[in-house]
């Protein structure tokens, strides 16, 4: 395969990979208040995005949009081909296609590990209870933790908990994840067993969305990063050009207050 020089990254994702996420001039207000301002953004199969930003600038609320949690009010989104509008089967269907990981877990509290990540895939795919189980099983163990099948989300460390939410948003086999500050509520003894996880699942090729501050996760493994402020987006560009020559004032404000 060809290799473009200083563009190498751990993700699959070629020029000839197809077009997955297609965001053209999107615009959200809650009330008056503009959170998204013009947005384009052309996601390609395979390809790991680092949403970065400040508090407020709408980091949230954009992933969010992809997968039809928020309303917006102008422009268009395509998952996979099919348009995000208000017909109840294109949000199931993409929201079939995409995982989402929250800071916060969310894992249920009185269900088994083991449950909770075949739950949605015998209610929503209507898969049989040993099938979904069996998946349930094997995505323990690609998370690293096959021995907690049977214990409660309370007896679970918080990176343990996150590794279970990523294994449940797996079970629907998403084409694409999308993750919102996956370890920003972590003990950061745990923030890299969390990490080490994307990391591998970006190298598997998955379409991934990640809003994270861990820079060094957005150096290595992302193919894009891109700037949110104000809800526009500023700055977008390899971890390269985005680290070490950044074009807008902003971004270098920006990185100058993280770095
Ligand atoms: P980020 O994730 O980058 O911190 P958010 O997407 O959460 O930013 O928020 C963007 C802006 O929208 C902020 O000004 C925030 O206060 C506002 N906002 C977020 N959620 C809501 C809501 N449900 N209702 C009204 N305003 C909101
Ligand atoms: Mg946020």
């Amino acid at each position: 395969m060809a290799e473009t020089a200083g563009t190498e990254t751990l993700g699959t994702v070629t020029e000839d990979s197809p077009v997955i996420i297609k965001v053209e001039k999107l615009n959200k207000w809650y009330g008056d208040l503009h959170v998204i301002k013009d947005v384009d953004l052309t996601v390609r199969q395979g390809e790991v995005i680092v949403v970065l930003g400040p508090s407020g600038s709408g980091k949230s609320t954009f992933i969010r949009t992809l997968n039809a949690l928020e309303e917006f009010q102008s422009g268009t989104i395509e998952i996979d081909g099919i348009e995000l509008t208000d017909d109840l089967k294109h949000v199931e269907e993409i929201r079939k296609e995409t995982g989402m990981v929250f800071q916060q877990f969310n894992l249920f509290p009185h269900m088994t590990i083991l449950k909770n990540v075949s739950l949605a895939p015998i209610w929503v795919r209507k898969w049989k209870k040993g099938k979904a189980e069996e998946i349930a099983r094997n995505l323990l163990e690609r998370v690293g933790i096959p021995e907690q099948a049977d214990k409660f989300p309370g007896q679970l460390s918080g990176g343990q908990q996150q590794r279970v939410a990523i294994a449940r948003a797996l079970a629907m086999q998403p084409k694409i994840m999308l993750f919102d500050e996956p370890t920003s509520a972590l003990d950061p003894e745990m923030v890299n067993e969390v990490l080490d996880v994307m990391r591998n699942l970006a190298e598997s090729g998955m379409t991934m969305i990640v809003v994270t501050h861990e820079m060094g996760f957005a150096r290595q493994v992302a193919d894009r990063l891109v700037l949110f402020d104000k809800g526009e987006i500023i700055e977008m560009a390899d971890p390269e050009a985005f680290f070490d020559h950044p074009k807008h004032e902003r971004t270098k404000l920006f990185l100058s207050q993280i770095l």
